[in-house]
């Protein structure tokens, strides 16, 4: 049996191309992978989703589920471990052993932000431990709050942070940053920020229920320095999930999906959508409207064949 298409990733960009792929009867398969909701179920308030003011992250993505389930989307509990596109029927193969065929197929894989990885981060993870400002700066007005990184990612969010944070302090590994001109020196003015060179933070502390300090140590002289905190970003860059699609269709350096019209990657029926193919927005709403359009852009693939 051929599936006439099949959506890879169930964050906000694979499930709002279910609702449609759904409603408009062509039976989509959507392989969950072993995030089901993808990264917004690791939150806990989201208070950015159009027409609902607060939302715990989770639930707002079981919603979706649901309401993809019921317009015609058959979710599966799998994870893709390979495909071939190098001939039609397009063939998926995944971690239970399945070998799926398809017609079409939407990759929605999502992307991982890359951790610290040290004592206290996954613990204060959403109690006070943040990958994404813009998501969550509002909740940390007039508050001590750190960030880790120096490339463009991190002073944009450090940037961002001091509109609401009483006190922003930039963590970096290196002795410069390393983003580019007008933001850094943008930020290296900004008499809210302050810029620690040649540190690392080794651990996070706190309260139990929000973290409360961190523990840095200076790379070249070893000297460690306690400083209370009541948030920390994490902001050393993100990994798009593709190493499964790999000499399949065309990646960029970073391992994004090249992306040939607005959805349409380099092979013919293969569409792209949410953080996978989005090294810009990165946000819920930006990916399920995304995922919207790869949709409609595979109904009019499928429909013309
Ligand atoms: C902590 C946190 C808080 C956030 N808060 C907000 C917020 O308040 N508001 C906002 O708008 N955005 C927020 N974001 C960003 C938002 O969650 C993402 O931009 C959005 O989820 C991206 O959607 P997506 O569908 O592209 O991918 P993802 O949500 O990353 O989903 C990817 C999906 O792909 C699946 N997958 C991956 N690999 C495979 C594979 N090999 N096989 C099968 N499936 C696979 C995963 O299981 C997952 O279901 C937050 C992100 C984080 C991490």
């Amino acid at each position: 049996m051929v599936e006439r298409v099949v959506i890879i990733g169930s964050g906000p960009a694979g499930l709002s191309a279910g609702i449609y792929l759904g409603r408009a009867k062509y039976n989509p398969l959507l392989i969950e992978g072993m995030q089901p909701g993808g990264q917004l179920t690791t939150t806990t308030k989201v208070e950015n989703w159009p027409g609902i003011k607060e939302v715990m992250g989770f639930k707002l993505m079981m919603d979706i589920k649901e309401h993809a389930k019921a317009s015609g989307c058959n979710i599966i509990s799998d994870t893709v471990v390979a495909v071939d596109f190098s001939k039609k029927p397009y063939k998926i193969f995944t971690k239970l052993g399945k070998e799926i065929l398809a017609e079409s197929v939407i990759i929605t894989t999502g992307a991982s932000y890359k951790k610290l990885n040290i004592p206290g981060e996954q613990e204060y993870f959403a109690k006070g431990v943040s990958v994404c400002a813009t998501c969550d700066a509002p909740f940390f007005q007039d508050k001590n709050v750190i960030v880790v990184g120096g490339g463009d990612s991190a002073v944009t969010e450090a940037e961002h942070i001091s509109h609401f944070a009483k006190k922003v302090t930039i963590i970096h590994i290196l002795e410069e940053l390393t983003a580019k001109d007008p933001i850094k020196y943008k930020v290296m003015e900004n008499k809210k920020i302050e810029i620690i060179y040649n540190s690392v933070v080794k651990k996070i502390e706190g309260d139990g229920l929000k973290m409360t300090k961190i523990t840095i140590e200076h790379q070249k002289t070893g000297d460690t320095k306690v400083l209370s905190a009541d948030g920390l970003f994490v902001a050393i860059g993100m990994k798009p999930n593709t190493d499964f699609l790999k000499d399949n269709i065309e990646l960029d350096n970073y391992g994004y999906v090249v992306l040939k019209g607005k959805t349409v990657t380099s092979k013919d029926g293969i569409f792209a959508a949410g953080d996978v193919a989005d090294f810009t927005y990165k946000q819920a709403i930006t990916s399920s409207g995304f995922g919207v359009m790869a949709a409609l852009d595979c109904q009019k693939f499928l429909s013309k064949k």
